[in-house]
């Protein structure tokens, strides 16, 4: 049991196999040879442990090619017969659901935009009562972490314990170099509020170009990721939908194969003995971080109390400008990041105008 009360079976059990655990294959499933063919080439690699298509396709604009329906079922089994390779689709309501059971589909994912609507996520997890499936849930396409974990909590409540989170970033109007933000903190707090549950990266839908993939994979297991969904397909360019991000299941070996996975910890006692050295530093450093941020908030408080009795506004803009500049220049000498050194000032700032808040606002005890 977690905080939050979900009941997980970790992924190395119900896939079978160690971390990291890679599933790959179309975004789409578009024609049986297709399928077929994909599944083949990406077995052939002997690196992936699950293959994926989308079935129905969530699509952002109508006009475009919205998936192959229940027909593209069929495909999947074959191409799961042909290869053995478990396989796994996308379902946005229980119709899906009902037919992916039917055929015999191995994993569901619940898509970034159905993650969004508690309505939809509800349908599909009573679509799943007394199901034992696996289900993946991949993050809203906003940035928001209840959401997601409320989708979770939705499947798990329906008895649904094999699950694992999927970050495919997240969709915002300022466009920077990956088609959906990575937005790293929130895939971080979801898995700080529930350690037990696995993370799976989807570094293809978070960089939308094929030649972002690597970089976002490997940074995906350096946060301890369980593993990755990378769409591949045996003519990319040609492909019905997200043609631009998706690779050869020749580049995915590459890919894979350049990764450096690392462990969650060693046995090794020098590691272990240095580890422990360096973070016996760094909580006595925190120790004197937290307590020159104590004697510094009282200094705030003094100088609330002055202003007060001299009528004097809390906020001295120019001040704040000087602290900035001459902070952010001194940090810089130090060898700290400049929007390290504004966001800690900014926080630290912010709670010295509440000390001062609270002083200016208290009423005078009555004795
Ligand atoms: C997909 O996996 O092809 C897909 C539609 O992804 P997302 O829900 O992340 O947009
Ligand atoms: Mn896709």
């Amino acid at each position: 049991m977690t905080k939050k009360g979900l009941q997980l079976e970790p992924i190395s059990s119900w896939m079978k196999t160690d971390r990291p655990i890679i599933i790959s294959g179309p975004c789409s499933a578009e024609t049986e040879e297709q399928m077929i063919a994909t599944a083949k080439q990406i077995v052939a690699t002997g690196r992936v442990h699950a293959l994926r298509a989308g079935i129905w396709k969530p699509r952002t604009r109508p006009g475009q090619y919205e998936g192959a329906g229940e027909e593209g079922l069929k495909w999947l089994i074959s191409a799961k017969n042909e290869t053995g390779l478990p396989v796994a689709t996308e379902v946005a309501n229980a119709a899906h659901v009902e037919a992916c059971l039917k055929a015999g589909v191995d994993i569901l994912w619940v898509g970034a935009r159905t993650t969004v609507n508690p309505f939809s996520v509800q349908e599909v997890a009573d679509a799943l009562k007394g199901v034992d499936i696996p289900v993946m849930v991949k993050n809203p396409i906003n940035p928001d972490v209840e959401l997601w974990l409320g989708a979770l909590e939705r499947l798990n409540k329906a008895g649904i314990t094999k699950m694992a989170a999927i970050h495919r970033g997240f969709s915002s109007f300022e466009k920077g170099p990956f088609r959906n933000a990575p937005m790293w903190d929130l895939a971080i707090e979801l898995k700080t509020r529930v350690p037990e549950l696995d993370m799976i990266c989807d570094p293809s839908h978070i960089a939308g170009n094929r030649d972002l993939i690597s970089f976002v994979s490997q940074k995906a297991l350096d946060l301890d990721m369980a593993g990755l969904m990378i769409e591949s397909h045996i003519n990319p360019d040609a492909a019905w939908s997200d043609a631009k991000q998706q690779v050869t299941p020749a580049a995915l070996s590459k890919i894979i194969d350049e990764l450096v996975v690392r462990t969650q910890t060693t046995d090794n006692k020098v590691f272990k003995d240095t580890l422990s050295i360096l973070r016996e530093q760094i909580d006595q450093l925190d120790d004197e971080i937290m307590q020159k941020l104590s004697a510094r908030m009282k200094i705030s408080e003094k100088i609330g109390q002055y202003k007060k009795e001299n009528n004097v506004t809390i906020l001295q803009v120019n001040r704040w400008e000087e602290i900035i500049k001459t902070r952010i220049a001194l940090c810089r000498a130090m060898g700290l990041n400049d929007e390290f050194t504004s966001d800690l000032l900014k926080l630290i700032h912010h709670e010295s105008i509440q000390v001062q808040t609270k002083v200016m606002n208290k009423v005078a005890e009555r004795v």
